[in-house]
Order: C-alpha cells, then structure tokens, then sequence
C-alpha cells in the first residue's frame, strides 16, 4: 500500500513596510515594466525563476525569511520605495492635451477580443491577435483613454507545447489556480460581485466577471465554470480555440452577448465599441435587442448600432472566418430573433454572405458596425477586395474598408539596455514615441556603445538558448556529446555568430520551411566555418492543425541532419518570455509568408526596434515600413511573385531571392569589420531600423490612430443619431429604404454636347438629367470623374467633382420625375482627358458616401 501524500501551502506574511507588493503584483503594469519584475526577482531569484516570473505566485510560494531579509536591505527598501512611486505618478499622469480636449466627459470606448496577451503569467493568448490585444490596452493606459476592455478567462489557456525526439508536437493543459493571477471578482457600483445570465437552448448559464488592471484601465474577462452550470457549460471557457463547433459558438455568445450584459451590471455605457475579430460579433445582437425592447424597429436599431461599432478583420483568407450552420445557429438563438422582431430568414440574413451560406461573423460584423478597417495598407486593400460584394455596385478601392496599421507597445518589447541608453540620452523619449523626427537621435549614438548593447543583448539570447536546448535535448534522451555539438556555433564570442530569428505559429502561409526549399545552396551558405550563420526557430501550431505540426516535424528533421547540426536549432515552449528574448537578441528577423496572407505581422516590429534587422517578405506591416535611403536601408525586403499562376514556382524564386539577399547583402555586411572590430555598415542599418521603425510602428501610434479615426467619430455619430428622439437615424433609415426600393428604376443620361476642345481657363457646364423613379431630388448625388482606364479594367480617378441639389435651390420638373444635375467646372486639368459620370445615394447622415453599396455608372 502506499501511503497517501497531502500538500499544504504556507504563504509568507507581506511586512507592513513592503506591503504595496501586493498591489504591484495584482496590476500587469509589472508585464511593461521591468524593474517590478526586477524587484520580485531581488527577494529570492531562485524562487522567481521556479514561479515563471509570476508575482503573484512568486507571493505565494517564497519563504518568510527572504522576505524578513529584504526589509533589512536598503538597496531593496530603496529600489521599492521608487517603483512605488512610479506606478503612482503613471497612474495619476493626465492625458496629453491635444487628446484630452477631444474626448467628451461621457466618452466610454469598449474593446472585444477572445485573446489577450499581456505576459507569460496569464496564458490566455495563442499568438499574433492576443499580443495584439494587449498591446492595444497597455496603450490605452498610457495614454489614459476612458476605456474598457471584454475577453473570456480560459480556465485552461492556451497549451504548453513541448516538442519530442521526433519532432512531434506535445500540447499539455493544466488547470490554472486563479489565486494566482493577477484578476479579482469583478463588483458593481454597489460592491456586489457580478454575475450574468445567459439563455441557452434548455437551460440558462451563469457567468461570472472577472476584472483585471492593466495599468489604469479596466479588463473584464468572462468565466462560466462555476458550481450552479452543468459539466458541459463549466467547460465552455475552458480552453483558447478549443472543442468543436458548439464550444466555439457558446464561447462567442459568452464573449459577444455575455460581454454587453456584463457592461451593464457594471454599469457601463460605452460610446464606441470596438470589435476586433469577428469573434466578438454576437455583441451586435445583444446591443439590437436593447435597442429594440426600448421601441426602436429593427432597422433603426440596427442603424444605431452600427453607428458606434468598428470593426477590425485581421483574416486575409474566407477561411479563416468563423462560420456556424443555420442548424446550430437556430438552436442557441430561435429564442433570440423574437426579441429583435425578426423571423428565422431575416436574422439568419445578418450573418450571411452575398454568395456564402451558413452565418458568417465577418458579414454579421460588417453589417454592424459603420467603420471597418484591415490592421496593414495592404491588408487593408485586400479585405476591401474579400469583402466587395456587401457593396456590391462600388469599386472595391473606394468601398468604406479602410486600415489602421498595427504596432507594438515600446515598453514591453524594447529591451531593458535600449530604454536605459535612450532614458540617458533623452529623458522624455517615451512621451515622444509618434514623433519620427525626434528619433533621429539614434544616429549620434556612437558606435561602440551602440554595438555594446546590441551584443549584450545577444550574449542573452545565446544563454537562453542553450540552457533551453539543454534542456530539450537531454529530456529526448540525447547525449552530452550531441548537445554540444548541437551547441557549438554558440560557444564562440557573441558577434561571431549571424543569428537569425523565426518564431510565430506554425501556419502554413507562414512557410517556415522556405529556406529549406534548396537545401544544397543553404547547406553551402552555412558551411563557412569561420563567417557562421544559425538559425534559430520557434513557435507553436494549433493542435488541430496537422500541416502546421508536419512543418515542426521537418524543421526538426533538418535540424538534425549532418550538414545543418548546430546550424539550425528549433525551441520549444515559444511563449511571450521566449518571445521577447528572440526579437532583442537576433541580428536578423526573418518571415516568409505567402503574400498577400500576413494581414500585418509584428514580430518583426518588435525585432525593427531593438535594431534586429527585418528579412522579409513585402508582406503585411512590412509593405510600409521598409525603408532604404541611399546606400543604407532599415532591413531586407523580398518582393513577392505573382501567385495568380503557380505557387510552387513562387515558392522557389521568393526562395531563391531570400538566400540570394543572405548570401550577397546580409552575410557580408554582418562580417565585415573595421579595425575595431565595428561592424559600421551593419550598425548604421540597425539604427536606421530602430529610427523609422519605432515611431511609426507602435501600439501608442496605432491607439491614436483608433481614437482619432475611429473611436472618436463613432460617439459622436451615434450622439448625433440619438438626438431628438433619433431624428436622423429614422430619416437616414427611411432614405435607405426608399433608395433600395427605388434603386433599379434610377437612370441617368448626359444631356450636353461635349466640345472637342477648350482652352484652358474656360469652364465647361455639363448637365445630366436623371430619372428618380419616385425618389427625391436630394436623395442622390452625381459625380464626375476626370481619369483613366487602368490596364486591369478599373476606372481611376483623378480628379472629382460633386453635384447635389437641394429641395429649396431647384425647381424639379415632378411632371416627368426627372431632375437636372448641373456642372460648371473650372477644369486645371491640360492635355486630353477622359471623364464619367456615375449617380450615387446622398444623405447628410451617411457616415461614408457609399455605405449602401449602390453607384451606378451613366
Ligand atoms: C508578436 C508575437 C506573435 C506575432 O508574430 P507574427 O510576426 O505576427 O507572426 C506571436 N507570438 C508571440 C508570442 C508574439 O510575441
């Protein structure tokens, strides 16, 4: 028999002296901010390291002794005695002016996101999306914008991944204790703990609210495993991207529907929502159905609604959207569509695609939100040409989706060296982080400092990788012997070695087996004993996706074959603190991804601003910030082939040019050195990629760019709809339902004689006549195009001019229902023109001029 082991935690008493340690630790302004890391780390590192440098558990588990020790130590006292008092004067700094004076006292902006990633120690990211997430509210607490963010608190996150002697992928989940996160039950106005309701089919579903804060913003995350749910439904929240269909589908409805709810126990009225990733759709329905039990119909709710929403898509494939069957759809929401006085067709109408079946979540977003945008210019520009057909008679160029490019938050991502250096050379850098000219300081850093930092922080990488690679290899069973082998490019001095970065999800688009693809020419360039390049990989695939474990496989395969030992090396467990090791301490950053599949990427962001330099694709965020000027650039761009043909040949070439730019520009310039060992060309790259791409590439740029585009529009469009008893959403309602309905029998002919010639200076007056088919004469606009023919078929414009007519300056000729138009145009336009015509909806509360999808050429 054996016998039975019980387990007891002794938790130490905080000393009253120390006590705000537990504020320190109860607030992710310890994710950003190194030195409240650091102070954890100076009680008791050994403990910190065991406890994943999770401050909450670090509280838990060290013994009472280091903590007596650390309130006799002065150099401790002192060090906490300033994070303390920099966390106060953070949370107590006001806003910038130039914002403060835009944003209206009720202003509330709320953000929807299914991941979120702020560190290590709350593992409810899976990648890109999440860090994204939380990047967006780290800034939105810097700045100190009125905002709140929703998400769902994954009981089991996402997985921990390691990787076995043949390369498989092992995903593990463990029950995370939630007394050691830094959440506490979410309280109403009155105190009260929250809980909310949900209705699912038979029964109905608790949901607890968690709140997390994130400097000095709110984070509400959503938690269904409580006692009074069944089984099943405690499970709903149980894993990131877990189960089938129907956990997605009631994980969304918690996010979505539960989130509103949420809100409102809170007693919260958000003036902007914002829905990043369709996942959080559903909150649409819910906030129609209080627009509707408040006497609204459905389609003025659905104008109000849509008039405060933005919407993010970061999903450059169909694909990749979300979407449910009708079947299930009825099931969770037949008792829903009553509610906002739809029947089964018209609500299942909100989610579907012009062509598509099933309920789409981008189509549901689409058509709740007025503001839409994709997260890079190019991804912009093809998420407008994915979702052309909701506007369907608009070229896809001028359709409302726009774009916001991503960044990353500074703090969290520069490197403790660089924001030493640059405090030391400017104290106010970080309140000058949108100012691109500011950062030209860069430049007079001298160049051994410089390279100092960038080789100490590589030094790091390089301790890192080994003790993990020791790690891994001996838990595979290898011997001492092959690890070393495994290990010996890194026992040189650190800048003898050209280490190259990648690390991501293994997505298949992300093609992290491209290098691979001519493996006698990378085996060649490798080869060279004394210039030596490796490779570093890491990064997880979802478990459900066999192509992504497969490309882990065949790195691993590589790894170990005889021409690549040592020369590439894969990691395990790439999770946030593996992360930011990775883009300090590479000297290259490398991505591949089949263009035009990297809505943005920002790994590579945060390797640009630590003086990595990007290897990459034209792909994504990358489209914009390569940058060459004169004989210097801020990294390495590959164009991307023409994939309309054949993606093999594609992948071959876009091979071909990354090892051509790695043999002929990246090699070189890394080796070659001055007689102090400098290397000065590679130096001025990388401080160039530091200036261009920090100011313009980060989460405070890209949350003023939210606030100023979006956010702030969308309160006060939905303010103005609301006004007098809604007076313009019930207009702006009527005239679209009336231009619908009258649409088809709208014409439009040019009824002047276009001379062959005019000089320049002389106006030209052209007028066209349109038949309204009942509609009224202010309800359209027309417009004249100067521009040409491209060679794909478009139309582009030039120039545009403009003509409405208003019930009170033209007479309208009713007998016949037709209207005339009038231009007099004063062209600066020489030379041979073309021009068009083209009618188009107009209406003063439209917030874009084509929101309705309707233009018809004449
Ligand atoms: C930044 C980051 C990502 C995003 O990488 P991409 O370049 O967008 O593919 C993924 N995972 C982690 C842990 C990150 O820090």
């Amino acid at each position: 028999m054996t016998a039975q082991i019980y387990a007891l935690e002794i938790t130490p008493r905080l000393p009253a002296r120390i006590k705000r340690l537990d504020d320190l630790a109860n607030n992710l302004y310890y994710s950003w901010t190194r030195s409240i890391r650091h102070l954890f780390s100076q009680i008791d590192p050994v403990c910190w390291q065991q406890t994943d440098d999770n401050p909450k558990l670090f509280l838990k588990r060290v013994s009472q002794a280091k903590m007596d020790a650390a309130i006799t130590d002065p150099v401790f006292l002192a060090d906490y005695d300033d994070a303390c008092r920099h966390f106060d004067d953070y949370l107590a700094q006001p806003m910038p002016e130039s914002i403060a004076k835009r944003i209206q006292p009720n202003d509330l902006i709320a953000y929807f996101c299914a991941e979120y990633g702020f560190h290590e120690s709350l593992p409810i990211y899976s990648g890109g999306l999440g860090i994204l997430a939380g990047d967006h509210c780290k800034a939105a607490s810097d700045i100190g914008i009125p905002f709140v963010a929703v998400g769902l608190l994954y009981r089991q996150g996402y997985f921990k991944q390691t990787i076995d002697a043949q390369g498989n992928q092992i995903a593990t989940y463990q029950d995370i204790d939630f007394t050691t996160l830094p959440i506490a039950p979410a309280t109403d106005p009155k105190g009260n703990a929250v809980t909310i309701r949900l209705d699912f089919p038979g029964r109905v579903i608790e949901v607890k609210v968690w709140l997390a804060m994130i400097g000095r913003i709110r984070l509400f995350l959503l938690d269904t495993d409580l006692p009074g749910n069944s089984t099943d439904d405690r499970q709903i929240t149980y894993r990131l991207y877990g189960g089938d269909r129907r956990t997605r589908i009631e994980q969304e409805i918690v996010l979505g529907i539960g989130g509103v709810r949420a809100l409102r126990a809170l007693g919260l009225a958000p003036t902007a929502w914002h829905i990043n990733e369709g996942h959080a759709a559903f909150q649409i329905l819910e906030r129609l159905r209080e627009h509707v039990s408040s006497g609204e119909t459905e389609t003025v709710a659905l104008e109000m609604v849509a008039s405060t929403t933005v919407f993010t898509t970061h999903t450059p494939v169909p694909a990749g959207h979300d979407v449910f069957t009708d079947v299930l759809m009825a099931e969770y929401f037949s008792s829903f569509w009553p509610q906002i006085k739809l029947d089964q067709e018209s609500f299942l109408a909100l989610g579907r695609e012009p062509e598509g079946s099933g309920f789409n979540m981008t189509a549901l977003a689409l058509r709740g939100s007025r503001q839409h945008n994709g997260v890079s210019a190019i991804h912009g520009r093809v998420a407008a040409e994915m979702s052309r057909d909701f506007w369907p008679e608009v070229p896809a160029n001028e359709n409302p989706i726009t774009h916001v490019t991503n960044g990353v938050h500074v703090d969290t991502f520069l490197a403790r060296e660089f924001s030493q250096l640059f405090s030391s050379l400017h104290r106010d850098w970080r309140w000058n982080l949108r100012e691109k000219s500011y950062w030209n300081f860069i430049d007079d850093i001298p160049e051994d400092r410089f390279w100092s930092v960038r080789c100490a922080l590589k030094a790091e990488l390089i301790r890192e990788i080994r003790l993990r690679l020791s790690r891994q290899l001996s838990q595979d069973g290898l011997s001492d012997i092959r690890t070393e082998r495994t290990l010996r490019y890194l026992d040189r001095p650190e800048s003898d070695v050209l280490l190259v970065g990648f690390a991501r999800r293994f997505a298949t688009y992300k093609r992290a087996n491209l290098i691979f693809r001519d493996r006698e020419r990378l085996a060649k360039l490798l080869s060279d004993e004394n210039r030596p390049i490796v490779f570093v990989f890491a990064g997880k695939a979802h478990p459900a996706d066999e192509p992504g474990k497969g490309l882990i496989r065949e790195i691993w395969q590589m790894a170990n074959e005889p021409e690549f030992q040592g020369r590439i090396l894969l990691l395990e467990g790439y999770d946030m603190a593996l992360a930011r090791k990775l883009v300090t301490g590479c000297d290259v950053w490398l991505n591949n991804p089949e263009y035009p599949l990297e809505a943005s990427g920002t790994s590579g962001q945060k390797a640009g601003l630590n003086g990595v330099l990007n290897l990459s694709v034209a792909d994504g965020w990358w489209g914009e910030g390569y940058q060459k000027q004169g004989q210097i650039a801020n990294g390495w761009s590959i164009k991307p082939y023409n994939r309309s043909f054949n993606h093999d040949y594609c992948d071959t070439e876009e091979a071909s040019d990354l090892l051509t730019l790695l043999e002929s520009d990246v090699k070189p310039l890394f080796y070659q050195r001055d007689q102090n060992g400098l290397p000065n060309g590679w130096i001025k790259y990388a401080k160039m990629a530091i200036r261009t791409i920090l100011p313009q590439f980060n989460s405070a740029r890209m949350v003023c760019d939210y606030l100023t585009q979006h956010y702030l529009p969308a309160s006060v469009y939905g303010r103005r709809l609301r006004q007098n008893n809604g007076a313009e959403a019930l207009s702006l309602e009527d005239f679209k339902r009336r231009v619908l309905a009258a649409w088809p029998g709208v014409t439009g002919i040019l009824i002047s004689d276009v001379p062959a010639q005019i000089h320049s200076g002389d106006t030209l007056t052209l007028n066209v006549a349109v038949t309204l088919n009942g509609l009224n004469p202010e309800d359209i606009a027309v417009e004249c195009l100067f521009g040409q023919d491209t060679p794909s078929g478009d139309w582009a414009t030039v120039e545009r001019f403009s003509t409405t007519v208003t019930a009170t300056t033209t007479e309208h000729d009713a007998s016949d229902g037709t209207q005339v138009y009038s231009f007099t145009l004063n062209i600066q336009l020489a030379g041979l023109q073309k021009f068009r015509f083209r009618i188009v909806p107009n209406h003063s509360a439209q917030l874009h001029p084509y929101e309705l999808g309707l233009m018809k050429w004449i």
